[in-house]
């Protein structure tokens, strides 16, 4: 249960009275709130790498001078940093577009498997990098719906990517695609795209939270693979601009499957 949080408005009425009337504000005041935390996690993001970047300056200037091996060690770290917090600024960048427009439903004519397979064009140097086959399940079948295919193109690239970075112990991540008839949730015939892995997998009791912005099963795990802990908080705001869902199917030990339903009718 939600506290209602009331605003206490007093007008006087003329005769040395006063009116005391009171006006819901409880989701006004929830937005300012997770504004307030919004900013809160940003500046703790960016702190972090910046705090340990200048840590590593002040010890190559001081204590560590003149030490080619540690100079090395720290300039490789701090470009590792340095790169994340780059992801996030522009992960950042494509929130605020990507919630800017939710309420524009896009209307470009957009063929799916071309696009899995430009995912798999894009993603192929890194999951050979992480020893990860990636593969596409499917019929080679056009299948049209209306969309926008770049914020179409980066959901999946995101889901890939994570299959990539959590599930690489899998061996294997695959992609594939499927109609369906008529989902029961949406109510509508759809596409739908499932990215799986055979990964470690996470508790379930963690997927109806993992598309908040910033929230991490594992953060040791994520920043060590340089996660920015937005990818599905942009996955969540673009599928919803196409009035899909998103399905999270997870066993630990196992692996996952994110599945993208998007509606054709
Ligand atoms: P991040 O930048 O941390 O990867 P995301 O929003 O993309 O942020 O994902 C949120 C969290 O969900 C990750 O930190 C990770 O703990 C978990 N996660 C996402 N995809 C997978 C996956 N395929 N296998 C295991 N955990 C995952």
């Amino acid at each position: 249960a939600h506290e209602t949080i009331y605003r206490a408005i007093c007008t006087p009425t003329g005769e040395g009275g006063v009116l005391v009337s009171f006006q819901d504000v409880t989701s006004l005041e929830t937005a300012g709130q997770m504004r307030r935390d919004f900013v809160a996690n940003v500046s703790h993001e960016l702190r972090t790498p910046l705090t340990a970047i200048q840590g590593f300056i002040e010890t190559l200037q001081g204590p560590a001078r003149g030490d080619q091996a540690a100079a090395d060690r720290f300039l490789a770290t701090m470009s590792k940093e340095a790169g994340r917090m780059i992801r996030l600024v522009g992960d950042l960048l494509s929130l605020s577009q990507v919630e800017g427009e939710e309420r524009i439903r896009p209307t470009e004519r957009v063929e799916l498997h071309a696009i899995l397979k430009s995912v798999i064009r894009t993603l192929g140097p890194a999951a050979e990098a992480a020893g990860v086959e990636l593969l596409i399940e499917t019929a080679a079948e056009e299948r049209w719906l209306l969309g926008d295919p770049d914020q179409l193109m980066q959901v999946f690239v995101n889901l890939t990517e994570n299959a990539i970075k959590y599930g690489h112990d899998g061996g294997r991540v695959i992609l594939s695609l499927s109609e369906v008839a008529r989902d029961p949730i949406l109510g509508l015939p759809a596409l739908q795209v499932d990215i799986r892995d055979f990964g470690q997998g996470f508790d379930e009791m963690h997927s109806h939270r993992l598309t908040e912005r910033f929230y991490r099963v594992d953060s040791h795990r994520s920043r060590a693979v340089g996660g920015t802990g937005l990818g599905l908080a942009i996955v969540k705001h673009i599928v919803n601009r196409h009035k899909g869902r998103l399905k999270i199917h997870s066993e630990i030990g196992k692996g996952s499957c994110f599945s993208v339903l998007l509606p054709t009718g």
